[in-house]
């Protein structure tokens, strides 16, 4: 046996050495039949285009995608030739290999080229992300919310129903690791990306906007037919995991262009935070650079206008169609905050709509079009949440983002040509370990922690029947732990005065813990196991389930990539009939 893989591990390392040039899209790239993408070849030095011959199973590529080369003898910045041809597109499912050379460089990769079933199998779609959502998060957010006795679960949360699941890995091209820009971006277009990139392969040009384009869902919607498209985040509408279902970007960061990018697609209904980049620099509270009003673009577009819940909703009253509703100038606060503590800048935004209102009236909306809608739905700070291990808001996050799903789930019973699809795009690394029991004797918040038989059960009530604990803060609570941190005290309590700052930047410019909770009665330091330049919590590697339900959603199942969620959900839409 070991002598094959020798013999195998040679010829890798001779192919990458005769070949330096990149072509995108990657090797075993899957791409939808009939939706554009971009092709780039770049070379290791520079060439004469006489010396570059680029084929497609065989034939030159010109031919084959029926489209002009673009050659680009110095590449911006770069001491290098590259090829692109834009926009090209592949009719024919199949095995593609793509070879370039260039004088003494080759490269050769191979495409999937997918189709998908003749007739859409479902007229809906509904996703919804839970952003960073993590086993830990669903097991303490269904015992938080419906409590457990002699180790049974005394209720089950709404996504604990859905019938499908798979394990889904998240790793980006140049990384294990990952941001929720490229995980959401694989999701969007079926194609795997770089950390903080959507809707391009990361090229080595620095411009963010010049990269080779894949094409979003939202796009292969609006090229394909006619239904309506959502997007409902918690988040800044323009932040990575909203942004992925329209935007084409090397950088996540380019909110103020990504504005311009929604304003394109025009998605009819746009719910969120993150109207600071759509005002004009001029307005305060503005984070655009440029005069630019895209509050009067939407309005011109025909959309309704809504800044908080009672304009929410008699904006779903008017009937236009199209809703823009921004509640927050950047993120919004959590449900913690909004409904139950008061904290964070719900003082400022006092009546901000939550993820169940807003995926009520998204679905109210995007319904009333007989041809069926995409509707994609963030709980954005489970992941806000995790970064500074504020755990107990994440895990109210994760509640609030459950009953999200619940809306869907009622939705898709008169609604049966529905699928529901419910996942996270990157994990935490949190944990359960038992439980804190503030009875137990002595000073010391350590020996209160109970592990094994001495956890019991935590003692959590929800009188109201509302799902949400009466309080986090009850005598013995969940017991949850973060692998990733930088210097920070553990104060082994819920963060009743505001969401968690675990650790502040010194002079020189390093993150060391917070000293405001260090006379927390009980605090203890932990020492980072980060580089000093985190100042939260990380993802984490760690696989995500995905659960699903209704036509199609026998498609996910085992361990899937996730540009292989995207196969599943172009094949439930029909995106790429069969052409003759
Ligand atoms: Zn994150």
């Amino acid at each position: 046996m070991l002598r094959p893989l020798i013999a195998l591990a040679v010829t890798t390392s001779l192919a990458s050495a005769a070949g330096a040039a990149t072509i995108y899209p990657l090797d075993r790239a899957t791409i939808l039949a009939q939706s554009p993408f971009d092709l780039k070849v770049e070379f290791d030095k520079v060439v004469t285009p006489d010396q570059v011959t680029v084929t497609i199973n065989g034939k030159p590529a010109e031919e084959v995608l029926g489209k002009k080369v673009e050659f680009v003898e110095k590449e911006d910045g770069v001491d290098a030739s590259a090829i692109l041809i834009r926009a090209a597109s592949i009719a024919q499912p199949g095995t593609y290999e793509i070879e370039a050379k260039a004088g003494d460089e080759t490269k050769s990769v191979k495409w999937e080229v997918f189709g998908t079933s003749a007739t859409p199998r479902a007229k809906n779609v509904i996703f919804l992300l839970g952003d960073g959502l993590s086993v830990a998060h669903r097991t303490g957010a269904r015992i938080m919310s419906k409590g457990m006795t002699e180790g049974k679960a005394n209720g089950r949360l709404n996504m604990d129903d859905l019938d499908h699941m798979a394990f889904i890995g998240t790793s980006s091209t140049n990384a294990i690791a990952t941001d929720s820009a490229n995980t959401m971006s694989a999701y969007m277009t079926g194609h795997k990306t770089a950390v903080n990139a959507l809707g391009v392969y990361a090229d080595r040009t620095k411009p963010s906007q010049d990269d080779p384009k894949v094409e979003t869902i939202a796009e292969a919607l609006r090229r394909t037919g006619k239904k309506s498209i959502g997007v409902v985040s918690t988040a800044e509408i323009e932040d990575a995991t909203p942004a992925a279902v329209v935007s084409h970007t090397r950088s996540r960061g380019d909110k103020a262009d990504i504005v311009g990018m929604f304003l394109q697609t025009q998605p009819e209904i746009i719910l969120g935070g993150g109207s600071a980049y759509f005002l004009p620099q001029s307005t305060a509270g503005s984070k655009r650079k440029d005069d630019t009003d895209y509050i009067a673009k939407f309005r011109d577009a025909g959309y309704a206008l809504a800044i908080d819940k009672t304009e929410l909703e008699a904006a779903a009253k008017t009937n236009t169609g199209k809703i823009l509703g921004l509640f927050h100038t950047g993120n919004m606060d959590v449900t913690l905050d909004r409904d139950f503590l008061k904290k964070g800048t719900v003082e400022t935004f006092p009546n901000q709509p939550g993820l169940v209102e807003m995926t009520n009236v998204a679905l109210g909306e995007l319904s009333k079009n007989p041809e069926g809608f995409f509707l994609m739905v963030e709980g954005a700070s489970v992941d806000k949440m995790s970064h500074p291990m504020d755990w107990e808001r994440s895990m109210v996050e994760v509640i609030e983002f459950d009953k999200a799903v619940g809306v869907a789930m009622e939705f898709a019973k008169t609604h049966p040509d529905t699928m529901i699809v419910v996942t996270g795009d990157h994990t935490h690394s949190v944990s359960i370990v038992g439980t804190i029991d503030d009875s137990k004797p002595g000073p010391d918040m350590r020996d209160k922690v109970g592990v094994y038989a001495d956890a019991g059960f935590p003692n959590y009530e929800d009188k109201n029947n509302d799902g949400y604990p009466d309080s986090v803060d009850v005598s013995r609570r969940l017991a949850i732990f973060g692998a990733s941190f930088p210097d920070y005290y553990e104060t082994f309590r819920p963060k009743l005065d505001g969401p968690f700052v675990p650790a502040v930047q010194n002079e020189s410019k390093q993150y060391v813990a917070n000293e405001k909770y260090k006379d927390v009665p009980g605090a203890v330091l932990r020492i980072g196991n980060l580089p000093k330049s985190a100042d939260t919590a990380v993802h984490a590697v760690d696989d995500v389930v995905l659960q699903a339900t209704g036509p199609g959603a026998e498609g996910f199942k085992g361990y899937m990539e996730e540009s292989d969620v995207y196969k599943v959900l172009a094949d439930a839409l029909g995106l790429a009939p069969a052409t003759n």
